[in-house]
């Protein structure tokens, strides 16, 4: 499932291709993308319009047009763009310059929702906290968002408001480099643990961003390379790089969760004996 990294990585590549450039035909084949919009009005509105941007809130892709409507792109579990032709299309956008871009999604469960520009902005300042990559993620932003919680820390992480664009790979990277337990209550950290996990997803995700993104073999993300550099996720039973012991593999929230009992355990204990 793209996350911040790979969804970040094809807004690089759609907006070489597209901001400039006028739509010359934009065919819809399924219906569920823009559901509950009708494909044709949305086809309609893309046709013959110019994009001026295309940038990224969490894990949407925002394309600005010329109209002043905004196309929201959510890739969700396996949504991708492709510039040859591919299995599972499920819409062709055609350039003035002619160049082809496909959207891709085998499970289909992403969405394309077509808005004017201030409905857009509403729609993502409901549903996400700031881009974790800009100034407004501060530690009080997360210190306020983890008070009183009792969920655990990786599941109050994977809210959406919380940190806009985190999702399982890099929540689990992100307490690696923290030294956190993501078993451990979340309204419980320390002002010191709240900034290294400020610290510490800000470092997984620029680590995912350099390496674009990961390729776990789906044929999504071909070419990322974040997953030679994974610390945690995925690597039950190989040794934690930081101190040697296997990383074990739990369930938190119902997602798998790598995390290395070793070190970071190690800060919560020693945080619980600093506090009392
Ligand atoms: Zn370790």
């Amino acid at each position: 499932m793209p996350e911040l990294p790979e969804v970040e990585t094809e807004r690089g590549r759609l907006a070489e291709v597209l901001v400039g450039r006028r739509i010359a035909r934009a065919r819809i084949d399924d219906p569920r993308l823009t559901r509950p919009e009708d494909p044709a009005l949305v086809e309609a509105a893309l046709t013959g319009n110019r994009v001026e941007a295309v940038d990224r809130r969490g894990k949407y892709v925002v394309v600005r047009l010329a109209s002043g409507d905004v196309l929201l792109a959510h890739l969700r579990m396996t949504g991708s763009f492709r510039y040859t032709p591919a299995s599972h299309e499920r819409a062709v956008l055609e350039l003035d310059d002619g160049t082809r871009i496909a959207y891709r999604d085998l499970r289909r469960f992403g969405t394309w929702l077509l808005l004017d520009a201030d409905e857009a902005e509403e729609h993502l300042a409901v549903r996400l906290g700031p881009e974790p990559l800009e100034r407004r993620f501060t530690t009080a932003h997360l210190a306020r968002r983890l008070a009183g919680r009792h969920a655990p820390l990786k599941a109050a992480i994977l809210d959406q408001r919380t940190v806009a664009g985190l999702g399982n790979i890099y929540a689990d990277e992100a307490l690696w480099h923290a030294r956190l337990d993501p078993l451990a209550p979340a309204g419980g950290l320390e002002p010191d643990e709240i900034a290294a996990l400020r610290v510490g997803i800000r470092r997984a995700l620029r680590l995912g961003i350099a390496r674009q993104g990961a390729d776990l073999g789906d044929d999504a993300y071909a070419g990322g390379r974040m997953q030679d550099e994974f610390r945690a996720y995925g690597r039950a039973g190989e040794p934690c790089r930081r101190c040697g012991t296997p990383i074990t593999k739990t369930r938190v929230a119902g997602r798998g969760t790598w995390f290395c009992p070793t070190c970071q355990a190690a800060r919560r204990s020693s945080s619980r004996r600093s506090s009392t």
